[in-house]
């Protein structure tokens, strides 16, 4: 019997996406299994968050083909069949949970509420349903005596870990971290990455992670991409990209950040 590799479930073809003048991914491929944990390293201004905003749908682009969870899509100016409509987005980004570097929460909002209110208005579960699937991930992540805090009374830690709840609590297939501990004091960072290190234990989940944490995306990856003016130079398993970098790029960006 032949094995067949599982079709991607994340997959950017020849996807180009400017701002204006500025061509920030140019014919940008790239794929990624489902289940995988894939880490996204490299310079500022590279394109990183540019292409985790993409998959969030936070961002359109001008050329090419997204596929998300067996779901295609392009822009309404793309050449082939599958044109975004926004209830297509919708569906697409229903598969997609992110967490900021910023944190992003409700600050208006209890801890609780922050995490029950998606999956109540989007998802359509009932309070008591989402309340009760809140309990879990909220243990899951260490908070389960802060569901009536607010944001404001939580460390950066702990509101980091409460975004982490909130983002699983929509049942992604694909999560996205985009630097998510680089806003946090150095004091606080361990807590949300041996969150994010117990998460990388769910064999079906995807992972897609920005950090400049070297040696826990060394830890965590299953591949590490070295991503340099919007197109990926050097990628391959973390021990090989970090002991044994091919491009003088990365050796150049590694050195800079080791
Ligand atoms: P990274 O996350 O690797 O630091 P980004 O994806 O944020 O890089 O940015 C890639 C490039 O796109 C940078 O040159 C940045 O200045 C530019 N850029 C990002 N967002 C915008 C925007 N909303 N408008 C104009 N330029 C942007
Ligand atoms: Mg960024």
């Amino acid at each position: 019997m032949t094995q067949t590799a599982p079709a991607p479930i994340i997959a950017f073809d020849r996807v180009t996406k400017r701002f204006g003048a500025l061509t920030v991914l140019d014919d940008f491929n790239f794929t990624v299994a489902p289940g995988e944990k894939v880490t996204l390293i490299g310079p500022s201004g590279s394109g990183k968050s540019t292409v985790l905003r993409i998959l969030m749908t936070l961002e359109p682009f001008q050329e090419g083909t997204l596929t998300l969870a067996g779901m295609s899509y392009q822009q309404p100016n793309g050449t082939g069949p599958f044109k975004a409509g926004e209830r297509h987005l919708r569906q697409i980004r229903s598969h997609v949970g992110m967490v900021f570097q910023s944190f992003n929460l409700f600050p208006h909002m209890s801890v609780m509420r922050n995490v029950v209110e998606a999956p109540v208005r989007v998802l359509g579960l009932s309070r008591a349903e989402a309340e009760c699937r809140a309990v879990d991930l909220l243990a899951l992540v260490g908070l389960a005596d802060k569901k009536d805090h607010f944001p404001a009374q939580l460390s950066g830690g702990q509101q980091q870990r409460v975004a982490i709840a909130r983002a699983l609590a929509m049942r992604p297939r694909v999560l996205l971290f985009d630097e998510p501990t680089s806003a946090l004091d150095p004091q606080l960072v361990g807590e949300v990455l041996s969150v994010i290190r117990s998460l990388a234990h769910e064999h079906d989940l995807t992972m897609l992670l920005v950090t400049h944490e070297m040696r826990f995306a060394r830890e965590v990856s299953d591949r590490v991409c070295f991503f340099d003016k919007g197109r990926i130079c050097e990628q391959g398993a973390p021990d090989q990209i970090f002991t044994n970098p091919q491009q003088p790029r990365t050796r150049e960006f590694l050195a800079s950040v080791l």
